[in-house]
């Protein structure tokens, strides 16, 4: 029987007040969807037949039981959509639990960002999920308001300006578990929008596995390889949002468990704690703390692996190459589209060429397409004109996305990265010794060599129902 994977459900405020929170608590079950006069209930024991009947007694309506993939998720589900809430209070106490709530919502809903926008007549809340924006609740305009007041409040801003942006932290207690959110206020037409970036939680995935990341076998290969060289540069590029810092996390987390390692970051700034890296903040901007200050005493403190947060100009390019060339391995990002691009960003800062070729180990370029949500997806026969596209020799079966009440009517829930790997082996690097341009190098690399890139990448994971093909036409050109 199929389990339902708790925490990627989404589910309609709407459907929540088919039962108490109490009742949720004692019988271990929440409604995830409704189909007319049936409901789907996720509960922890599919066996217990008069759970069922009870159920269906409440809500006077027919119950069709899902098991969950993990009872702990589903206790901690009930606890996020049925808040215990501590009575009741004046209109700062309510807004102050509507904050309480809506912040425990983005963390059911894995949000990544949270938007109180005010209207002309009233207001909404919305959540970036998957990427995407999606309003998850109306409000008025007085509550919109509050909100925004409350906000402000908690996160130390001055409350009577409302004509500047402002920004700060909000640190906010959800059941035990200290949340972080960046908050950042702007004046419009219609009043003060706030937006709330959720920083240090497990819903960021900033520190995902590099098994979760969706490489490919052979990428996965190239990348734990390079990873595990003593030294040399290796180079994530992409446009921001492509998911890059996730996927530096993610190698910092895997250098981190096979331990051995002292593991320093300079960031500016620095987006997430992890524990056993060493954090410096830079101020690139200022005067306190430099690039080049930065290492020059992280060196003496004997790093094996350092990040650095971008390489932006030639003052860090030329750290970045100076770390790797003293025996250091050097994880980085750079803003080109594609992985060939990377090593034509290098020598435009001004890298030397022929320490570009002794340092740069791996350019990997990457974009994030949405997973379709597995309850609803179908699969549909591809056209003539995708065949092309994508270079299928005939008709193939491909994922098509339809929307359900567990997706939110999406189609889509989760994302996944998709890349391409450039390895600077002996025929890249006399190809770039050769003095090639990116042109060449690019025609060498995905022609002759056969590397696949992005296109390659996203078309083997359309074929096996990991994205579709809109998803991937969406991030790659051509
Ligand atoms: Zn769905």
């Amino acid at each position: 029987m199929e389990r339902i994977d708790i925490k990627r459900v989404f589910i309609e405020p709407e459907l929540l007040k088919l039962i108490s929170g109490a009742q949720a608590y004692r019988m271990e079950a929440l409604p995830v969807s409704r189909k007319g006069d049936l409901v789907t209930f996720a509960v922890a024991d599919i066996e217990d037949l008069s759970l069922i009947d009870e159920l269906e007694d409440i809500c006077d309506m027919e119950v069709y039981a899902l098991p969950v993939t993990d009872v702990d998720d589903l206790k901690d589900s009930i606890r996020r959509y049925y808040p215990k809430s501590s009575g009741g209070g004046d209109g700062e106490d309510n807004s102050g639990r509507l904050l309480h709530e809506i912040i425990n919502m983005s963390l059911q809903m894995r949000a990544s960002d949270i938007h109180i926008d005010p209207k002309e007549f009233d207001g909404k809340v919305c959540m970036r999920i998957d990427g995407k924006m999606r309003e998850v609740k109306k409000v008025t305009k007085e509550t919109a308001a509050e909100l925004v007041s409350v906000i402000k409040v908690e996160s130390f801003l001055n409350i009577a300006e409302k004509r500047i942006p402002q920004d700060g932290v909000l640190k906010i207690d959800i059941y035990g578990e200290t949340i972080s959110l960046r908050v950042a206020t702007i004046p419009t037409i219609y009043g003060e929008h706030v937006t709330m970036r959720l920083m240090n939680n497990a819903n960021a995935a900033d520190l995902a596995e590099l098994e979760s990341l969706g490489f490919s076998d052979g990428n996965f290969k190239l990348f734990k390889d390079n990873l595990m060289l003593p030294n040399g540069i290796i180079i994530i590029s992409g446009p921001t949002g492509s998911g890059k810092t996730t996927t530096l996390y993610a190698a910092l987390r895997f250098l981190r468990e096979m331990g051995e390692k002292h593991l320093v970051s300079l960031e500016d700034p620095v987006e997430m704690p992890v524990e056993d890296v060493t954090q410096v903040k830079i101020d690139s901007d200022g005067e306190r703390v430099t690039f080049n200050a930065a290492l020059r005493s992280v060196l003496r403190h004997d790093p094996d692996v350092i990040l650095l947060g971008e390489i932006r100009d030639s003052e860090t390019a030329d750290i970045a190459v100076k770390a790797a060339m003293t025996g250091h391995l050097v994880l980085s990002t750079v803003h080109t589209n594609t992985a060939i691009g990377v090593f034509s960003r290098l020598l435009n800062l001004g890298v030397p060429r022929f320490l570009l070729i002794s340092t740069l180990r791996l350019a990997v370029a990457q974009r994030l397409v949405r997973r379709p949500c597995k309850y609803c997806m179908d699969w549909r026969d591809s056209t003539e004109e995708e065949n092309q596209f994508f270079g299928w020799e005939s008709t193939v079966k491909v994922p098509e996305p339809k929307g359900c009440s567990l997706c939110g009517d999406t189609g889509y829930s989760g994302r996944l990265a998709i890349y391409e790997m450039v390895e600077a082996d002996s025929n890249m690097r006399s190809k770039l010794e050769s003095g090639a341009g990116e042109e060449e190098l690019s025609s060498f690399i995905h022609g002759e060599k056969a590397v696949p890139d992005m296109k390659v990448d996203g078309s083997f994971k359309i074929l096996s129902g990991q994205t579709t093909i809109k998803e991937v036409r969406s991030v790659v050109s051509v």
